[in-house]
């Protein structure tokens, strides 16, 4: 398989050559140059399959420059029940007929992206063993995504994490949760200051282009492209839990923010898998739902964006939406080249009157918006209805889903965090504490690893230095 860029101005690449890498060369980003059709035969025979045996066959349809065998190992240490907390990996639940959670956030971290970060963690590992060379990675986070980084990658081989956070701004879990790592290659590093401080410092250092290559500093941000094709593992295998044969069809609801795991449910649709509508959820911050009912797509201004009590969905823009678009403007790069100058100088491309928006029904995308007291409401009544507590993230995509459910296509929505990891709008909705799984009910007790710095790369840089030492670059 081959990789090419949403903006034709990067050369064709192999699977490992675009693992390490963020965007292509020419700004744009990578993509598959076909998708690999799934027929009756294939969904006939993966129908039966264990979660990593599926990974495994769908994986190696697009990193086929891994050797079976390596990739075999890699998926088999990455989905295990003793991370995942069960054998199903992504196990299914019906709240009543036709109606399904598919449970994506018993990990680690309790949230849906421990499952493409967890593979990540040991493709880079087996990337950096192979070519002898070393990667630290430097992310900055609000909780979600560094926490998932952090438990992919600690104790691999030739990776180093330095994770920036603010300073006494995250949740008491989510800081024990990354303090709590004793392992000697994450490096956690609490700013003082907010998100954007730590942010800000990233992207000096990664402008910084000869520091950069010299201390090999790399990201794991939501564009990588072995986190999207990881995610589409989970749609078959929700499929196969929700379905007895396959010509049925099914329906999705996708709670979204970078449009990642949604265009992991489009990929899988390309290559065959009879789903019927890709429902789309935002939260306040609602410009995918704009673009999916207007056309329009105008990015927020980062003070534009508003804090909810789904967080990890507030974006101001889709950092994978390129992707999609690529393919609904039928792959013509050139058209995808000029609409993100547009979207660089103004602010906004507007699809509304083109031939391409006409089609948008044949990508079966819909798509609606939840605010807080639809969130609320929307817990309050699956925990009425069905006893079952589910958190805010899921509650948009539930709630959305539900405006679009149809007769006889089952539909199911995708579980993107537990509720313990949102507890106190948990307590707002019904008045109780979620139950915090897995035994981390001690987390906040455990000895905490973790240095402050103040907002200032230079303060950044130097540590990286001092950590990696001169000898091992
Ligand atoms: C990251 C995240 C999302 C959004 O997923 P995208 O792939 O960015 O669309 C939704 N819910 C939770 C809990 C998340 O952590």
């Amino acid at each position: 398989m081959q990789y090419v860029s949403t903006r034709g101005g990067a050369p064709r690449a192999a699977f490992l050559d675009i693992l390490l890498g963020g965007l292509m060369d020419d700004g744009g980003l990578a993509m598959p140059e076909r998708y690999p059709q799934v027929g009756a035969a294939e969904l006939a025979a993966w129908r039966g399959l264990s979660y990593p045996e599926l990974a495994f066959e769908i994986l190696r349809l697009y990193a086929d420059d891994i050797s079976a065998a390596d990739l075999k190992k890699i998926v088999d240490r990455s989905y295990t029940a003793q991370v995942f907390h069960s054998h199903d990996i992504t196990p299914v639940r019906e709240l009543e007929p036709g109606l399904f959670i598919a449970g994506l956030s018993n990990g680690p971290t309790l949230a849906f992206k421990d499952v493409a970060m967890q593979l990540l963690g040991n493709l880079f590992e087996h990337a950096l063993v192979k070519t002898g060379t070393e990667l630290n990675i430097l992310g900055a986070t609000s909780g979600d995504t560094g926490s998932a980084a952090e438990y992919a990658m600690r104790g691999k081989q030739g990776i180093r994490v330095f994770m920036l956070s603010p300073h006494q701004k995250m949740s008491p879990f989510q800081t024990a949760q990354m303090f709590s790592l004793q392992d000697a290659n994450i490096i956690n590093i609490a700013v003082r200051g907010v998100f954007d401080d730590c942010q800000d410092i990233v992207k000096a250092v990664s402008n910084d282009h000869a520091f950069k290559s010299k201390y090999s500093i790399g990201t794991v941000n939501s564009i990588n492209w072995a986190r999207v094709v990881a995610q589409v593992v989970y749609y078959f295998k929700s499929y196969f839990a929700a379905t007895q044969s396959n010509d049925q069809q099914v329906s999705f609801a996708v709670p979204s923010g970078n449009f990642g795991n949604i265009c992991a449910g489009h990929i899988a649709r390309s290559m065959g898998l009879p789903i019927r509508k890709l429902i789309l959820a935002t939260n306040e911050n609602d410009v995918l739902d704009e673009f999916f009912r207007t056309g329009i797509y105008r990015v927020r201004p980062s003070e534009g964006v508003q804090q909810t009590s789904s967080p990890s969905m507030d974006i101001s823009k889709a950092s994978n939406f390129e992707r999609f678009v690529f393919d609904l403007v039928g792959r013509d790069s050139r058209a995808v080249a000029g609409l993100w100058r547009q979207l660089d100088r103004d602010g906004i491309f507007d699809l509304s009157r083109t031939p391409h928006f006409a089609r948008i029904a044949e990508f079966g995308f819909v798509s609606g918006s939840s605010r807080h007291a639809d969130r609320l409401q929307t817990i309050r009544s699956v925990y009425q209805q069905y006893n079952q507590m589910i958190d805010t993230h899921t509650a948009d995509g539930l709630k959305v889903g539900l405006e679009h459910r149809e007769a006889g296509v089952p539909l199911i929505c995708l579980e993107t965090a537990l509720p313990a990891k949102f507890a106190a709008t948990i307590r707002e909705a019904i008045g109780q504490d979620p139950e915090v799984p897995y035994g981390m009910a001690g987390l906040e007790l455990l000895p905490q690893r973790f240095c402050v710095l103040d907002a200032d790369d230079v303060a950044v840089k130097n540590l990286i230095v001092s950590t990696c030492g001169a000898a091992t670059v």
